[in-house]
């Protein structure tokens, strides 16, 4: 499969061998226990430890994250599982760790708890790769590129390069690009972690995250800690998020092509300042974004005047859903101030383009823009 292109892999990443009379997917197995007599050796044991629907995602997961390779993915419960399942099985008392400044917002919060565990806590800002500065003497560089929100975005190879030459081991955050907009680990990454609450099952009612690595020694302390801590998904959502994979390519295709447009519409409004797309010709982030990225991403970032501006316009649109989150087929965008996490002014809002006709909702967001700013 290692050949073949984004929209075939998708449609058939983890599936079994066909079986006689069998379903193309398996449906989810709901297991706690399986039956096991003898010595307790897997592959099916205990259901904190594996799932055979678990292993059908992961393997689709591996499939899309390192087309052709040897990788090992595991599954988590949630995205902050999954960047927790990494951070804490990885650093000790005494280890650096150096974090992007103006990475997700829940990212503190996970500072507060290494620092509460021993651990020395180092950030700097994602543009201009200014984490380098950062690296000597860590154990571990975490990079989230794309950067949520802000849309700013560091050469992987180069900061993968420095770390390594400093004995730090690198992960990357690709949430915001998924597997087919980006692969970390291609670009030389150990760890490559996402959300898949966002654009991978891209539909807006399942929690999940994953980790994949090369390194099946990096891989079995990832998996021993989500045994330690139990922070598993439930079979219905790892089987849902399979399913949703099969249409992955076919979704952030629509979805990056109808981001540029909007980004390109929204650039010749005087009204909208910051306006940042690392797709778009002249994005600070787009020369970079081009030698790394293969698609975008879903999310366009831009600020109106005020944070009053910004909330009519949010209530004018009539395609678009004020809510949190992105990466889904149902436009959504915020004000990304009202959280307080981000370091952003009032009036920004980040824009998460969904599956609509482009026409449709680039006509909602100039009417609602017209509106907004009479
Ligand atoms: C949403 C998000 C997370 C956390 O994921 P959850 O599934 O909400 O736990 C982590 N990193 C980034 C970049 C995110 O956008």
């Amino acid at each position: 499969m290692s050949t073949t292109g984004d929209g075939t892999r998708a449609v058939r990443a983890g599936l079994p061998e066909p079986e006689q009379y069998g379903p193309t997917l398996p449906g989810p197995v709901f297991a706690a226990h399986f039956h096991l007599s003898g010595e307790p050796v897997g592959p099916y044991t205990y259901g904190r430890e594996t799932n055979p629907t678990w292993t059908h995602l992961e393997r689709a997961i591996g499939e899309l994250e390192a087309p052709g390779e040897q990788v090992e993915t595991t599954v988590f419960a949630s995205g902050m599982a999954a960047v927790s399942g990494v951070l804490l099985s990885q650093v000790r008392a005494g280890d650096i760790v150096v974090l992007p400044a103006d990475g997700y917002q829940a990212l503190p919060l996970v500072r507060e708890q290494l620092e509460a565990y021993g651990v020395e806590v180092r950030t700097a800002p994602t543009g201009g790769d200014a984490q380098l500065a950062a690296i000597d003497g860590a154990r571990l560089l975490w990079i989230e590129t794309p950067s949520n929100p802000g849309l700013d975005v560091c050469d992987v190879r180069r900061l993968v390069a420095a770390a390594h030459a400093a004995g730090a081991l690198v992960a990357v955050d690709n949430t915001l690009a998924t597997p087919l907009g980006q692969r970390p680990l291609e670009l030389g990454a150990d760890f490559s972690v996402a959300s898949d609450t966002k654009g991978t099952t891209g539909h807006g009612d399942i929690l999940l995250g994953h980790v994949t690595c090369r390194d099946p020694q990096l891989a079995a302390g990832v998996r021993r800690w989500r045994k330690v801590v139990g922070a598993i998904p439930g079979p219905m959502e790892a089987w849902l998020a399979h399913r949703s994979l099969s249409t992955l390519q076919l979704r952030i295709d629509r979805q990056c092509t109808t981001a540029l447009a909007l980004a390109e519409a929204l650039s010749q409004r005087a009204e909208v300042t910051g306006l940042r797309y690392p797709g778009l010709l002249g994005d600070p982030s787009h020369r970079i974004a081009v030698r790394q990225m293969r698609r975008f991403g879903s999310v366009v970032s831009f600020v109106l005047a005020d944070k009053e501006t910004a909330e009519r316009f949010l209530a004018g649109l009539r395609l678009v859903d004020d809510a949190t989150s992105f990466g889904g087929v149902r436009s959504t965008a915020e004000r990304r101030a009202r959280w307080g996490g981000d370091a952003v002014p009032e009036g920004f809002v980040r824009f998460s383009v969904g599956a609509e006709d482009p026409a449709d909702l680039l006509a909602d967001v100039a009417r609602a823009l017209d509106e907004a700013v009479r």
